[in-house]
């Protein structure tokens, strides 16, 4: 084990340790509606000082009812807006708010990025975190991991926390009050974990990642079944459990995976994006095209029909609950090329997960991929006409 953890370190800081560690669930989760009150009690055990990390948005939405409660614990709350993105400048200003208010519990509420900020600020300061959700847009909340931005968006590198967070509360009243378009998002998300599990971790036979890449499946199959139900009924069961899967599962995989049950091209096409996309469109939004673009790769450069079958079904997947099939779908219809270039070079980058393939990617060949991913499946010469022709017709669309 040791020696497959040391020939994956240089793809990811997850892996720099050579210790074999796990850091697979939040401590405790809290799960229901209206449960945010009496989840209060839990939070008072950590501490009594707590930093809430949030956006400006959740501020204006939660404020009054989230003072209430806490207050009602005797808690004694500061509050700070993570800013524009979890970038380094949010984190250090943040780390001296909390120094300045003597912190020892920090909460993080809202979407992905005030989970990651929140989280990191805690790492950092060696103080417990609590992740209280505001939408089911990704599974930030659980998992033991922080994604850094820049100021204007761009991704630039993922940092593995010490553990997951020491309380998650899911109040379903809370994820009601997100647009829909966030738990679509979040579903594009998770079922990726399917599609980058399943190859990441190759032929591996360790009964956890074994585990992981199955529940993986499981979580697909519960997506495919019950996304246009549960979008359909905001609040219902069905939905209540769509939410968990986008939340609490999609965690549990990663959490169970580890370091050999990692994001592969799906993730590294979301993180090129990113440098061209700024914030046009939402994490699980680029990764559920990103996906539509691993498949393409493997259909084009492996002939893997296994490939083309699972794209053809997702995107009938994505046509019905409102996920983007295609570059025009993020709003990047009008690209030059030389933007396709850039986002495709960052995908490439030496330490990209894109590596994790089990084949190697050309520039031309993910660009390629990149502007057919709703194109049918295939005749032989495919990539060559998408070449020559592809890449203008579908960018200028
Ligand atoms: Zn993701």
């Amino acid at each position: 084990m040791a020696n497959q953890l040391f020939s994956t370190r240089t793809l990811s800081t997850q892996t720099s340790s050579s210790l074999f560690t796990l850091t697979v669930a939040p401590a405790k989760v809290i799960r229901g509606s209206d449960v945010l009150e009496a989840a209060t009690a839990e939070i008072a055990r950590l501490g009594s000082r707590p930093l809430i990390v949030a956006g400006k948005h959740t501020f204006t939405t939660f404020q009054q009812s989230l003072q209430t409660i806490l207050e009602g614990q005797q808690l004694h709350i500061a509050q700070a807006d993570y800013g524009v993105d979890c970038c380094e400048a949010s984190l250090k200003s943040l780390k001296k708010t909390a120094k300045e208010h003597k912190a020892d519990v920090i909460i993080g509420i809202g979407g992905g990025k005030a989970m990651d900020t929140a989280k990191l600020v805690a790492h950092q300061l060696q103080l417990p975190v609590v992740t209280i959700p505001t939408s089911a847009a990704t599974c930030a909340a659980w998992t033991a991991l922080s994604n850094v931005y820049s100021e204007t968006g761009a991704f630039l590198y993922d940092v593995a926390l010490s553990r997951c967070p020491d309380l998650l509360i899911l109040d379903y009243e809370l994820i009601k009050t997100a647009p829909q378009s966030t738990l679509v998002a979040g579903i594009g998300d998770a079922i990726a974990k399917w599609y980058e599990a399943s190859v990441s971790s190759g032929h591996l036979q360790q009964t956890l990642i074994i585990a992981a890449v199955q529940q993986a499946r499981v979580l697909r199959d519960i997506l495919l079944q019950k996304s246009a139900a549960a979008l359909k009924a905001p609040g219902s069961e069905v939905w209540q459990e769509v939410v968990d899967a986008t939340v609490l599962l999609a965690g549990v995989i990663g959490g169970l995976g580890g370091a050999q049950c990692r994001t592969v091209a799906a993730h590294a096409v979301h993180n090129g994006l990113t440098h061209i996309a700024k914030h046009g469109s939402i994490h699980g939004e680029k990764v559920a095209y990103g996906i539509l673009v691993q498949l393409r790769l493997e259909e084009m450069i492996q002939g893997n029909q296994l490939a083309a079958a699972s794209r053809q079904q997702l995107l009938k997947f994505y046509a019905e609950i409102g996920l983007p099939q295609k570059l025009g779908d993020l709003g990047l219809g009008n690209i030059t090329l030389s933007e396709l270039q850039t986002a495709a070079e960052i995908a490439l980058a030496p330490n990209s997960d894109i590596h994790r393939l089990p084949f190697k990617v050309a520039l031309e060949q993910l660009m390629a991929a990149m502007v057919s991913t709703t194109a049918p499946t295939d005749c032989r010469d495919t990539t060559s006409r998408v070449l020559t022709r592809g890449i203008s017709d579908e960018v200028e669309e």
